[in-house]
């Protein structure tokens, strides 16, 4: 279980240090440059702290994540991160690592950012990623295409009008690029939906 744990994050951690430069370059172009370091310097404290507890489980997990993201990483997308850990690990009957518990903890995630965000779907933040993923989970869509549709829903941000955060400032300029809340959001969903 532990190994798993670590497993998962380490691997979220990993690509969010190969693709800081990515998450960077996105934000320069629609807000103020910042996320690419927010989110490695906010995980790398993650898998830092993770190391440290010798037998913490899912859930527990999940809500420490929340509190380092909350209380380590600035901008809007720090506290909104760490509320989404934080529910969505509320969200969870117990620690395995399995359908049901990452589908309720993406859904309490979600439900988290809306209401902290006051966002709605198509405003073009990590939110359209973490609702629409929640919503596949709750259909039970098979695995493959819940993946497929992670990168659809952060590339469809491309085309919208970001209508919430720093990108809402630009109106139509923020059309083109794709929201680098979104881009980080596909990686970490991504890996912990591979391990279903
Ligand atoms: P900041 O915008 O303060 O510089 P970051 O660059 O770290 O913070 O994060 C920006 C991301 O935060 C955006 O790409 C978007 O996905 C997300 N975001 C901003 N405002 C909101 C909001 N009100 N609701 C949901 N997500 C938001
Ligand atoms: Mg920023």
């Amino acid at each position: 279980m532990r190994n798993d744990l670590i497993k998962i994050f380490g691997e979220i951690n990993k690509e969010i240090l190969c693709k800081e430069e990515y998450l960077t370059n996105l934000d320069n172009k629609i807000g103020d440059g910042d996320h690419g370091f927010n989110m490695r310097r906010g995980f790398n404290f993650v898998l830092e702290k993770l190391n440290e507890k010798a037998d913490i489980g899912f859930k527990d997990a999940l809500e420490l994540t929340g509190q380092i993201l909350m209380s380590k990483v600035g901008g809007a997308s720090g506290p909104l991160y760490g509320m989404a850990f934080i529910k969505g690990s509320n969200s969870i009957k117990n620690s395995k690592i399995n359908y049901q518990n990452i589908a309720d903890f993406v859904k309490g995630a979600a439900d988290a950012i809306e209401l902290l965000g006051k966002v709605h779907l198509g405003d073009a933040t990590l939110y359209d990623v973490w609702r629409n993923v929640a919503i596949d989970l709750k259909r039970e869509l098979p695995k493959e295409i819940i993946l497929e549709n992670i990168t659809k829903y952060r590339d469809e941000t491309r085309e919208m009008m970001a209508l919430k955060g720093r990108a809402s400032y630009l109106k139509e300029r923020s059309i083109g690029t794709i929201d680098p809340g979104c881009a980080s959001s596909e990686i970490i969903l991504r890996h912990l939906l591979e391990k279903l």
